[in-house]
């Protein structure tokens, strides 16, 4: 089972230059072969399908970990789209002033006929992304160097969303990416040390640049982000910590497991945009609530 929090694992500044396209190139981090669609489900089913858990615990909650984590990734990056959208087509209730005529030259014209001018699971392109993303062979050393590969690919494509887009919200949220994608590359193949004796480590990092090039990812390295293993849960998958454990392969600092989330930020209030009838509901009675949760007796 799955607990929410309502908040975004760091806060995102305002978009300075809000831009369709920027918006559509960041879709690869959402839904491409190596989004964060893919880093979620891949670590969801791999946990759902564990066998042999009670003998291997470690590597289960690793995994678990792991696929918590992914969840508040995808929220993070679809925030991150939502707010570079905003705002970039003319607002009104008037059609026959053409208010979405932009949206003509947009990469991704979806992004204003099926949708709310908000994200959807495909990637830069426009193709969805399906389960054929998901690797769960069952076979716990081939799906951790599956995971192992998968992040480090993750890792380069944000990489270069980041030389694509210039916006402060697009680089705070590669920034913080880019560094907790380096804790997952580093369970990972510290999961492939406890496993085979191979020291995957000194692979690291794929791509060779380090994350260190992104001035954004500097704030979150210096309060140690990219040592610092979250569970996503308080009482479980206490065992993590039996694998990510020892030196940081770059800078040595020790490696550390919280039991629980980050702390985050609230999620930005996302602007109507009453052309596209998002939200509409126009003729809602904002008393309607208040005197239902007054009967209630629940205070709002
Ligand atoms: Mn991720
Ligand atoms: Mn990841």
């Amino acid at each position: 089972m799955i607990l929410k929090i309502d908040r975004l694992p760091v806060e995102l500044p305002v978009p300075e230059n809000p831009s369709p396209n920027d918006a559509a190139a960041v879709q690869e981090l959402l839904g491409g072969k190596f989004g964060e669609m893919s880093t979620l489900m891949n670590y969801t089913f791999q946990s759902f399908n564990f066998r042999g858990r009670t003998r291997l615990r470690p590597f289960y909650d690793l995994i678990c970990s792991i696929g918590g984590e992914e969840y508040g990734h995808i929220e993070l990056v679809t925030y991150t789209i939502n707010m570079l959208l905003t705002g970039t087509t003319k607002r009104g209730t008037r059609p026959e002033t053409t208010p979405l005529e932009n949206a003509t030259d947009a990469r991704n014209t979806k992004h204003f006929i099926a949708s709310g001018q908000t994200a959807l699971p495909f990637d830069s392109m426009g193709q969805p992304w399906t389960g054929n993303e998901v690797f769960s062979s069952g076979n716990l050393k081939l799906d951790l160097l599956h995971n192992f590969f998968l992040e480090c690919g993750a890792r380069a494509n944000k990489m270069r969303v980041y030389e694509m887009v210039s916006d402060p919200t697009a680089r705070e949220m590669v920034g913080y990416l880019l560094v907790r994608g380096g804790v997952h590359i580093v369970a990972y193949a510290r999961a492939l040390e406890r496993l085979t004796g191979v020291e995957v480590s000194k692979l690291v990092p794929v791509p060779d640049r380090s994350n260190k090039a992104c001035p954004e990812t500097q704030k979150y390295e210096s309060q140690g982000v990219h040592r610092r293993l979250y569970t996503f849960s308080e009482e479980d998958y206490r065992k993590a910590g039996l694998v990510f454990n020892g030196p940081h392969p770059e800078d040595g600092q020790p490696l550390e497991v919280v039991f629980g989330a980050p702390a985050g930020s609230p999620a930005p209030d996302l602007e109507e945009e009453p052309q596209l009838n998002a939200p509409g509901a126009d003729n809602i009675d904002p008393q309607m609530f208040k005197d239902i949760a007054k009967k209630m007796g629940v205070s709002v």
